[in-house]
């Protein structure tokens, strides 16, 4: 690491401005992600020597793994410019029409939830993707007509967390997909430690493992519980995140060994006891929680599918024999239930 990367904290304003310190800036710089940084690392190579645009790209995969840190760094990459949206926010075909004129040579537009993207909107972007063009409405009404406007040469990187939700249409228009695992704790140990480097926090391996293993997989969770980490090692330690300090601060913060904070908790303890393990719909389960169904199937349901503690069954959601034993409870026999 370089030493102008070792900032110092009190320079810091809030958590937001945090994030955008320590997002990594350069593929070498992205621990993680092994194959899809092998693919890129390659198809920017080879779009650099050819004088060409990166083909369109989708990245997809729960928040909070890196897709807009990946989709900075390739325009970093590349040496050209990123503008970034987000699918909900383009209402009219008119702004994103503006958005693509603005557009130089090669430069990266990247759709956060590119998924969410209304119809008509959606369809500019076909031509735009498919032959660099936009078709732009001039004057109102009956005597209103459409022209032909090219658009320079660009790289569309589409993020989605749900890739099953895009229409086959916009699908096709992608050159590549990269789908982004969770990370495994020593991957998220790494980007602690170099992220508590950037911070200039005291932290040691037992300390940053601590941290890492109970982030579930997650790369934003990481770094947000080195931060909560670090404000406790401030006020009852000596600035220091060692071992016991991190297991201290999770244990406060009510993060459970596997990770789990108290909604994920909630989420698998509803289904065992407000629906005796299940099926439940996804509305119902909402309901019963109290929290958006999208933010349910979006942010913790897919972690709690990958730890093998919530099945998603045509019915409904159903809760496993590790999510009864995790909580100390025997699951239903075999014949009083029909979800094993
Ligand atoms: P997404 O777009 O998938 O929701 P982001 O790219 O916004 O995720 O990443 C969330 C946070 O996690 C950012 O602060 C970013 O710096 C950090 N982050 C993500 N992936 C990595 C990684 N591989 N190494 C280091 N930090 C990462």
């Amino acid at each position: 690491m370089a030493n102008d990367e070792i900032l110092n904290p009190a320079a810091f304003a809030d958590d937001a401005v945090l994030e955008d310190q320590i997002r990594p800036q350069r593929l070498t710089d992205f621990p993680g992600q092994e194959a899809i940084k092998e693919k890129l690392g390659i198809a920017i190579s080879a779009a650099r020597q050819r004088a060409e645009p990166l083909d369109h790209l989708l990245l997809s995969g729960p928040p909070g793994l890196g897709k807009t840190t990946l989709a900075r760094i390739l325009a970093n990459e590349m040496g050209v410019d990123v503008k970034s949206t987000s699918g909900p926010v383009i209402e009219r075909q008119a702004d994103l029409s503006a958005i693509l004129t603005s557009l130089e040579e090669f430069d990266i537009l990247f759709i956060d939830e590119v998924h969410r993207l209304n119809h008509a909107v959606e369809e500019t972007l076909y031509s735009a993707m498919e032959d660099f063009e936009v078709d732009i409405l001039l004057g109102k009404g009956p005597t209103a007509r459409s022209m032909k406007i090219g658009l320079k040469p660009f790289t569309l990187v589409g993020a989605t967390t749900r890739a099953g939700l895009l229409t086959p249409p916009l699908r096709a228009r992608f050159g590549d997909t990269c789908r982004f695992e969770f990370y495994s704790a020593r991957e998220l140990q790494q980007i602690v430690e170099r992220s508590a480097r950037i911070l200039g926090v005291a932290i040691d391996s037992e300390g940053a493992y601590e941290i890492a293993r109970r982030s579930r997989g997650t790369a934003r969770v990481s770094n947000r519980l080195l931060r909560r980490a670090r404000d406790y090692a401030q006020v009852k330690g000596d600035g220091a995140i060692t071992g016991p300090i991190a297991t201290a601060a999770l244990d406060m913060l009510r993060i459970d060994e596997l990770g789990l904070d108290d909604m994920d908790k909630a989420i698998v303890r509803t289904v065992i006891d407000k629906f005796s393990g299940g099926p439940v719909g996804l509305g119902s389960l909402a309901v019963a929680i109290g929290e958006e169904a999208r933010t349910l199937e979006e942010v913790h349901e897919p972690f709690l599918i990958q730890i093998g503690f919530l099945k998603r069954t045509q019915q409904g959601r159903v809760a496993t024999p590790q999510a009864y034993g995790h909580f100390g409870l025997k699951p239903p026999e075999p014949g009083q239930s029909n979800l094993f």
